[in-house]
């Protein structure tokens, strides 16, 4: 039941779009209702524009009528609330018909995209250019926005993985319906508008990433020059009081510059559920996975606690060097490393020769199976197969095309962020397997994101159809942010169901100070990232 405003602007819309564009129907909206987790918020209405000033209109009926809209580009943001708004009632804003690669520079590296262009559309386009530009892919669906996951300041495996810091030149419009281009895409012929990131004065692309202060229409993002030569290399350590001094061991190459790319470093438990499903059979039925289950099949894949892997990018001698720094810096700390390039991979005999040590013979197919995704990945290739991983406690095949929000797939992810050493990587493993190794499997991935930061991504990974798991696995979450918030880690992206959590001090006011300028009635995703509450505080040192 609908109140009067919600009838008047979805009437408003349906002029505006026509009919086939306004969605009411109750499956179509029940499907976008549905989260990786359990949700309570309704959808008033889902609304598929196909340009801007469509766009800018829907904004302004949702002020005449002051009904909230909810953007999204392709709305695959799985484990963070795919998507669901975090507040009940808005109209979602499906910017997918906008789906055009507006510009492409080959000599300058750039691309210029709206926002429902996905992972797999610019993929194929750079292979039709015949370009010799790399994109970066993140593990999620190839079927994904790259501006969608961009905006959120998501990240990848190559060097230009950190995909917020590769892009410039961002058109929004503004929650009264104005349309802004930012950096010197502003002024008339500007001819660095998708080469110079900064403009002039203060720069205000920030603003829109992260926030609800804008609807992003249009990106420049640059692409990565194909390397001469590429080398992927895999490592493993047995045990977990290793993972100090392999932190710390690779440190310092990210930091000089001699890898150059996000390096990705998995805990058993994450490695398995990309191998497999939950061993249901093994486990006689058991959850969370018994622990002689869960030796004898580790014993049986040989997997180390840990496995991690990265890119070498550059000439022939480029790579030569890198890989002889990392096997100087990693010797004695890592009991496998191995490296990979083009050749290798593709002929199977050669990798039987090189992996025969690393793993069973009788599980090189599945191993190989696990390996070229990842490997792909680190050469900005999109992928279906990490999707699987989704199904891990399901008690069916993963289906041949995967939908972790309709499949009822429970999935729930934290992502602190710490400094890059060995002895924060430990913190971060130790309060995980505290929170929730009780009914969870403590999966972990680290990824070093830079020469100083570390990512974690913890996985809260269960099935939605067993009784009382939505419960259990979001006591867990809130559980473990709330342990890791104390002990100084914070999250660099987050979920629809922890927005708000910010202390209310001088940094929120400003925030709030902003919206309110912008947004005054709050019609563009209220209570995403800025909180709507800080409004009831007092101004201390602003006022
Ligand atoms: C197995 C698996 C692996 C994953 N791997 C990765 C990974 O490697 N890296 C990673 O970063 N993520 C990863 N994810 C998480 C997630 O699926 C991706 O980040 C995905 O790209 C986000 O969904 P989307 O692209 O459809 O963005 P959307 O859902 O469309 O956008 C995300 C949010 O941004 C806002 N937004 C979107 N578009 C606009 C716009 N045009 N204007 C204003 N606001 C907007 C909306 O609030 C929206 O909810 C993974 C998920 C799974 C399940």
């Amino acid at each position: 039941v609908h109140n009067s405003n919600v009838i008047n602007a979805i009437k408003s819309w349906q002029n505006l779009l026509g009919l086939e564009y306004v969605v009411v129907e109750d499956t179509t909206i029940q499907n976008l209702e549905t989260a990786t987790f359990k949700t309570h918020q309704n959808i008033t209405a889902i609304l598929l524009p196909h340009n801007i000033d469509e766009i800018q209109a829907c904004v302004k009926i949702a002020n005449t009528n002051k009904v909230p809209l909810y953007p999204i580009s392709t709305g695959h943001n799985w484990g963070y609330g795919s998507s669901v708004p975090p507040w009940a009632n808005c109209a979602l804003l499906d910017l997918s018909r906008l789906n055009q690669i507006l510009d492409f520079n080959e000599d300058l590296a750039y691309v210029t995209l709206e926002p429902g262009v996905t992972q797999q559309q610019l993929f194929q386009f750079l292979q039709d250019q015949g370009s010799k530009l790399w994109m970066d892919a993140t593990g999620s669906s190839p079927h994904c926005s790259i501006i969608g996951n961009t905006l959120e300041r998501g990240f990848g495996h190559t060097p230009y993985g950190d995909h917020f810091a590769h892009s410039c030149g961002v058109e929004v419009i503004l929650p009264n319906g104005d349309l802004i281009h930012t950096g010197f895409g502003r002024f008339a012929n500007a001819h660095a508008a998708p080469v110079y990131r900064w403009g002039i004065g203060p720069y205000l692309d920030g603003l829109f990433s992260q926030s609800n202060l804008g609807i992003v229409t249009k990106m420049t993002l640059w692409l990565m020059p194909k390397p001469e030569y590429f080398q992927a290399f895999y490592f493993s350590i047995y045990e977990t009081h290793q993972l100090n001094a392999l932190i710390d061991g690779l440190r310092p190459l990210r930091l000089n510059g001699t890898l150059e790319s996000a390096i990705h470093i998995g805990n058993d438990y994450k490695v398995l559920s990309s191998i497999r499903q939950y061993p249901w059979q093994e486990a006689a039925g058991q959850t969370p996975l018994p622990e002689a289950t869960f030796k004898a099949l580790k014993q049986n894949w040989q997997l180390g606690d840990w496995s991690g892997s990265g890119g070498i990018y550059g000439t022939r001698r480029q790579v030569a060097e890198a890989r002889r720094l990392i096997r100087n810096n990693l010797k004695g700390t890592v009991n496998k490393l191995i490296f990979l390039d083009d050749v290798m991979l593709n002929f199977a005999d050669q990798v039987a020769q090189s992996y025969q040590w690393l793993t069973k013979r009788n599980r090189l197919t599945s191993m190989l199976k696990l390996m070229r995704p990842v490997y792909g990945l680190m050469k900005g290739i999109p992928t279906e197969t990490q999707i699987g991983s989704t199904y891990w406690r399901k008690k069916y095949p993963v289906p041949s095309s995967p939908d972790p929000d309709r499949d009822k797939c429970g999935l729930l992810w934290c992502a602190p962020i710490a400094p890059l050493t060995g002895q924060h990587a430990r913190r971060l493993q130790e309060i995980t397997y505290e929170v929730l190794a009780e009914h969870f499997e403590p999966m972990i991935s680290f990824t070093l994101l830079s020469g100083r930061s570390l990512g974690c991504l913890i996985t809260i990974a269960y099935d939605r159809e067993v009784e009382g798991e939505d419960e259990r696995a979001m006591s867990c979450y809130a559980d473990l942010r709330d342990r890791l918030n104390n002990a100084g880690y914070y999250a660099y992206r987050k979920g629809i169901q922890s927005m708000g959590q910010e202390p209310l001090d001088s940094y929120s006011n400003v925030l709030h100070l902003i919206k309110k300028a912008l947004d005054p009635a709050s019609v563009l995703s209220p209570g995403r990232y800025i909180d709507e509450e800080s409004s009831k505080i007092n101004f201390k040192t602003l006022s």
